[in-house]
């Protein structure tokens, strides 16, 4: 059965690697499932009859489209736009929206690819999709963003819907854009589809709590994951890269639990404070002024700015919460990391970590949470909305914040599980990809072939 398995998992990986030869991304991410899944497949051969690998790599479908739009001067911009619908075994597609000019092919599979185990380890009724643009926000006009979304959206509204794919946002879209992007919907359709977005503004039909509920929740995933080594946020350093929706709640929540936050970042540099980050100026500079991180150190002279991104993590902490984008730790900066005493890592954005700093990580016995599990509760708390509006009522953050405390430790306890039935009781990686993997594929072989 092991050798017969072992040989199924290569055998589709060459079939997938075939097939989308320039998609480093997207074999990246398959690569990193595949390695955990080997067991599964001696345990199930049911699957291998099923050939539920062959089909859980191939999208079900994706929707690639122009988006023309006139900039203020008048000029014609054309971008991409793309929706991948990966899997809907267990729901409507869901997934987030990415604008930002490193959006591509293989760019929106890993993460349509991710968003299959990440939302069936919520435990609720949502499937996998993810969608953007190659679009840069930065440096636009409010109305050119305005024009953008609204062009993106008449073409993609032919393809979503309540039960059909609901979106979100992601890096670049936050609830302005989803605001243009839902008017948008409804003024095409003619009507009020509250649940074809999640994410929206809490004034007028979001979810409160779905704001800070990636960052939050992947500090409440750690926590977990700490508590069970005798280790806690509470008087620890940390490190959390980017300050955009992830990384500011993400501080926040460390922040409350008594950890000492010392540097965060955007694309151009890091900040580094070594009295502890102070958040209200984050917060300010970030979601109201819209304005470039290095600017922190005009009102506290103390923090030090560098211009180089990367070297975010040459500062010794104890934990890191790589909250920003993918591939922005490689093995280099696993070494650094290690050697300047990392206990623990927590992916708040999605695969932040390469394969091979990863195994580095597992190596030398760092506690890693994998972003999959960790930054699980934005999708779970979209999911959440998606329920509100359903039944065309509210729940106080309060009632949304136990909700995802429980959904997280939830997640935590079935990685956890699924870690120590397959023989790597600490290997939180393989736990959630097989975790994850266990629910589609059931409810993959409960609906047929197809
Ligand atoms: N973009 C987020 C993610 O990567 C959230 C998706 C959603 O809320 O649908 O999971």
């Amino acid at each position: 059965n092991r050798k017969r398995a072992n040989d199924y998992v290569h055998e589709v990986y060459e079939l997938v690697r075939k097939r989308n030869p320039d998609e480093k991304e997207f074999l990246q991410a398959t690569r990193e499932i595949f390695d955990s899944l080997r067991p599964v497949f001696a345990k199930h051969p049911e699957y291998i009859r099923n050939g539920i690998l062959e089909r859980i790599t191939e999208p079900e479908r994706i929707i690639s489209f122009r988006v023309a739009w006139e900039d203020d001067k008048g000029k014609v911009h054309v971008n991409r736009g793309f929706r991948v619908q990966f899997n809907s075994d267990l729901g409507p597609y869901k997934g987030g929206i990415r604008f930002h000019p490193s959006v591509n092919s293989s760019i929106m599979k890993f993460l349509a690819f991710e968003q299959i185990f990440k939302n069936a380890l919520t435990g609720q009724p949502i499937g996998a999709g993810k969608g953007g643009s190659d679009f840069d926000p930065k440096g636009k006009s409010e109305r050119e963003i305005m024009r953008f979304t609204q062009s993106f959206m008449t073409e993609l509204s032919k393809h979503i819907g309540p039960d059909i794919d609901v979106p979100a946002g992601d890096i670049g879209v936050g609830k302005r854009e989803i605001g243009y992007m839902f008017g948008q919907y409804n003024r095409l359709k003619g009507g009020y589809e509250a649940g074809v977005f999640t994410g929206k503004d809490p004034n007028h039909g979001g979810s409160l709590g779905r704001k800070e509920a990636t960052g939050y929740g992947t500090v409440y995933f750690v926590e977990e994951m700490l508590n069970e080594h005798n280790l806690s946020f509470k008087d620890s350093t940390v490190i959390v890269s980017g300050s955009g929706n992830v990384s500011t709640y993400a501080i926040e929540k460390a922040q409350q639990l008594g950890a000492k936050v010392v540097a965060c970042s955007d694309s151009s540099g890091y900040i580094y404070d070594k009295n502890g980050i102070d958040l209200n100026t984050v917060k300010r500079l970030k979601e109201v002024e819209q304005k470039r991180i290095w600017e922190y150190t005009k009102e506290h002279p103390e923090a030090e700015y560098y211009d180089n991104c990367s070297d975010i993590w040459s500062i010794p902490c104890d934990i890191a919460l790589p909250c920003a984008t993918q591939n922005e730790i490689d093995e280099m900066a696993a070494h650094i990391l290690i050697a300047n005493g990392l206990k623990a890592l927590g992916e708040g954005a999605n695969m932040p970590c390469t394969i091979e700093a990863i195994d580095i990580f597992l190596e030398n016995g760092v506690l890693f949470a994998p972003a999959k599990a960790a930054n699980a509760g934005g999708v779970a708390v979209s999911a959440m909305e998606m329920s509100q509006n359903s039944m065309r009522l509210g729940w106080t953050s309060e009632e949304v914040d136990e909700r995802l405390k429980t959904v997280m430790s939830n997640i935590y306890e079935s990685c956890k599980s699924a870690a120590e039935q397959y023989g790597e009781p600490d290997n939180l990686v393989m736990g959630a990809n097989i975790a994850g993997f266990l629910k589609v594929a059931d409810a993959m072989v409960a609906h047929g072939i197809r």
